[in-house]
């Protein structure tokens, strides 16, 4: 069955109003899951970016992008930190920052002010090959505007500020009171998932 309109794929699309070319069928070039024409193409309507999420295994068509406002994303590789669990003596500390400014077309709440409370933030990966190939992705991500969103914090329930984009990075890099820190054994595993389900790779 077509998933978006539950109907048979050997039947007429629930979209169509009835006529002969609302029973063509699609095939996802990636995934290989057949769909009704039109109902694919309802979903690929409703969206902004020039990417398609496939409504039933959720594998990517196209490049997903997202609305992180403009800002910069720097590095360095700092000698002497040992990030505990890892036997690397250098640490990579990628530093974030923004200014407040106006929501674009693209924002939740275009032409209102968004905020960038907490800024810079800085983030520690260890300097061993597994870190450094986790940076590779994350300047891609940047790049594709998926690391910051505009959005709710969850923090502190604000609406309109840059927050996190379920892309996790780690703010402490000897301790752990946040739950953001190390030692943390699976992090790059975790972290590598969560880029490749942005279509990162
Ligand atoms: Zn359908
Ligand atoms: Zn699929």
């Amino acid at each position: 069955n077509c998933i978006i309109c539950f109907e048979e794929v050997t039947a007429a699309s629930g979209f169509s109003n009835e006529d002969e070319s609302s029973s063509r069928v699609v095939m996802l070039s990636q995934c290989k899951h057949y769909f009704h024409d039109e109902c694919i193409f309802a979903c690929v309507q409703s969206k902004t970016s020039e990417f398609l999420e496939c409504p039933k295994c959720r594998t990517l068509h196209g490049i997903k992008t997202g609305n992180q406002p403009e800002g910069t994303m720097t590095y360095v590789v700092q000698n002497g930190m040992q990030i505990p669990g890892f036997n690397s003596t250098s640490a990579i500390v990628i530093t974030y920052n923004f200014r407040s400014g106006i929501q674009g077309p693209q924002h939740p709440n275009p032409g209102a002010r968004y905020h960038a409370n907490a800024f810079p933030r800085v983030a520690y990966l260890p300097n061993t090959a597994k870190g450094q190939e986790v940076l590779r992705l994350l300047q891609i991500a940047w790049a594709r505007s998926l690391i910051f969103a505009i959005g709710r914090s969850s923090t502190s329930g604000a609406d309109n500020v840059i927050v996190w984009n379920d892309i996790h990075h780690k703010t402490e890099w000897q301790s752990n009171y946040s739950g953001h820190g190390y030692p943390d054994p699976d992090y790059i595993k975790r972290v590598t998932e969560e880029l490749h389900a942005h279509g990162i790779r």
